[in-house]
């Protein structure tokens, strides 16, 4: 059997990235540079797909234009307290001292932020954390992607648009590539690479209400999972305090920080702001995790709206700061809900925002897989058990351009592996085995149904049986459902119900990995909130709960928490 005879196409290259948000252009940037080469693929549009282009409120860079007090050490420690002293510290020393380097480099690629009037730059702060992101009016993201695609076009490196990667290929434990299929044409590639880096971004859509694009359902985690990687601390899902809670139809959708950035408040039905209960000091400005459980605590105890949220209400800032800081999303609001946010509050609950959980990696990205790079949200480790508004943009930055470095130089050193035909065809068989089935289950309502029980039972707020009830249905979908997931036959070009059939495949393995470490960790920690077990418990648990994939099986452990800088005060 030969190569050509179980793939459409063959392409050879040094480093293949998955995912074209800011980690993977970034990444693609720096192995250009350092002369190897480099072909980006993306699921989605170039420009258009992830998370990255929907960002809005900008990165936390400790440069002190924004408050005085503020340097690298103190954004160590923001980002530590603020992760509940579960993050990596070593990738958090990395993030803090480097950001402050790779924001100057983003404004060579005419990435400009918003100055004050003294040419100093405007510096917000978020939820827990001092006056430190900076800004680009609130479409920051968009402005990130047009600059990092030009700097792709302009070099021309290689990109596949809407090829996602299926599966990745090791020969003898090591990376020698990766399958992807052409959504256009419905066709499949193989990749001969001598490193992958994954950067597909978040796993929002593995919940009901989420802020993530569809694309983001976890394939790089499942992926890094099935060829043996390590994943961390899974069970840290944050859950931004405010999603849209009305229309029904738009729930999940995001409302930026930057509406609390700007003196909003959060009132429940009896027109309390119900924070003074939660966080006197910080109000609507303290943790996400802290806001999003009293969100939740509110409406459980009968003081939410009509529409089972809070009030989001900024009504009282005057409009001329509205219009300049927040228009675009004032805009939105007003095309999504119909209410104007400068005239009357908005309704608002916690949806499924961020995965701090991912694939471990070495502060030079590297994995225990060689040849496997990972950069951007897939990287797990660096934000603990909460995450600061501002932080991921940064983590992007910092660690896009680290993977592409480290990538190119593993790549120059070693040499490609082969990859069998067989192999391939084993893929072939999986990806094309989900068309044409008979007595099929449509993905769209299994993945409907995951989402409903993962949301219900291992959201906000979990328990040991609802967690129980969580795992029995992702078991029972496994073993029954998946065998018959699939689409009638018929045209091979952008079928999207064949692209979800093979993303559910990938959200049941992140689905299963989020619940088996939240049953895992008995306490509360950060975004991670136990009714059973409701304190946290720094004799026991000041752990990481790692995972991975040996002989067919999810196998869990504990690794202590290396506190190398930081301590928490009872410790
Ligand atoms: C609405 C919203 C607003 C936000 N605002 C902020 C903010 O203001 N500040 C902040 O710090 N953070 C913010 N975040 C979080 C931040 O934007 C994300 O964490 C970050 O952009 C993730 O970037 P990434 O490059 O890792 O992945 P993404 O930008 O999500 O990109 C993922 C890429 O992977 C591709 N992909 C997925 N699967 C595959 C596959 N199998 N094969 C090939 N390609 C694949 C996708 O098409 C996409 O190109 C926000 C998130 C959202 C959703």
């Amino acid at each position: 059997m030969k190569l050509y005879e179980v793939a459409d196409d063959v392409v050879e290259t040094g480093v293949l990235i998955a995912g074209a948000g800011a980690a993977g252009l970034l990444a693609g940037i720096k192995a250009d540079d350092m002369n190897v080469d480099v072909a980006i693929c993306s699921k989605g549009l170039f420009r258009k797909s992830g998370a990255t282009v929907m960002s809005t409120g900008g990165m936390e860079v400790a440069i002190g234009h924004g408050d005085p007090t503020d340097n690298p050490d103190v954004h160590f420690r923001d980002t530590v307290v603020g992760g509940e002293y579960i993050n990596d510290q070593r990738l958090v020393d990395v993030l803090t001292r480097e950001a402050v380097e790779r924001l100057v480099d983003l404004e060579r690629m005419g990435i400009v932020f918003e100055r004050q009037e003294d040419g100093r730059l405007f510096q917000f702060a978020p939820g827990g954390a001092h006056a430190r992101v900076v800004i680009l009016g609130d479409l920051a993201g968009s402005h990130y992607m047009v600059a990092l695609n030009r700097e792709v076009m302009r070099r021309n490196i290689r990109v596949f648009e809407e090829v996602m990667i299926t599966n990745l290929l090791t020969t003898n434990g090591a990376i020698s590539g990766a399958v992807g299929l052409d959504i256009k044409k419905g066709e499949l590639i193989a990749f001969k690479a001598k490193a992958v880096i994954l950067a597909t971004g978040g796993a929002g859509q593995i919940y009901r209400y989420t802020s993530n694009p569809v694309q983001n359902t976890g394939d790089g985690r499942a992926m890094a999972y099935r060829v043996g990687a390590e994943l961390i601390d899974m069970e840290m899902v944050q859950f931004h305090p405010t999603g849209l809670a009305y229309p029904p139809e738009r729930r999940g959708t995001l409302v930026t920080e930057a509406v609390r950035m700007i003196g909003a408040y959060l009132l429940n039905n009896k027109g309390e702001r119900f924070m003074s209960r939660y966080d006197p000091e910080r109000m609507e400005l303290s943790k996400r995790d802290v806001v999003a459980r009293a969100i939740c605590t509110e409406v459980r105890e009968g003081r939410g709206t009509e529409w089972g949220g809070v009030y989001l209400d900024v009504s009282h800032v005057p409009e001329d700061v509205i219009e300049r800081r927040l228009g675009v999303t004032r805009r939105k609001i007003l095309f999504l809900t119909g209410m104007d946010l400068a005239k009357e509050p908005i309704h608002v609950y916690p949806t499924c925002h961020y995965f701090m959980g991912g694939v471990r990696a070495d502060p030079d990205c590297s994995t225990k897989v060689p040849g496997l790079f990972v950069a951007g949200e897939e990287m797990g480790g660096v934000h603990g058990a909460n995450r600061l508004g501002g932080n991921s943009i940064t983590t992007l930055i910092v660690f896009g351009w680290r993977a592409g470095i480290s990538a190119a130089k593993y790549a120059k050193e070693a040499s490609f592996r082969p990859i069998s035909a067989e192999q391939v065809a084993k893929e072939r068989e999986r990806v094309f085995g989900f068309l044409g089935r008979k007595d099929y289950i449509h993905p769209s309502k299994v993945r409907t149904e995951l989402q409903t029980v993962m949301w219900d039972n291992v959201g906000i707020i979990r328990t040991e049986d609802s967690m129980r009830t969580a795992l029995g249905v992702i078991e029972r979908m496994r073993s029954y459902d998946l065998p018959k997931v699939g689409v009638p036959d018929g045209s091979r070009r952008y079928r999207m119900d064949w692209v979800e059939a093979i993303e559910f495949e990938n959200m049941l393995d992140v689905a299963e990995m989020v619940t088996r470490s939240a049953m895992y960790r008995k306490e509360s920690r950060g975004a991670h909130t136990r009714d059973d077990y409701p304190k946290k418990d720094n004799k026991n648990w000041l752990v990481h709960i790692v995972i991975r994939r040996v002989d067919g099986q999810m196998k869990l452990w504990t690794e202590p928490v290396e506190l190398i800088k930081l301590k928490p005060p009872d410790v």
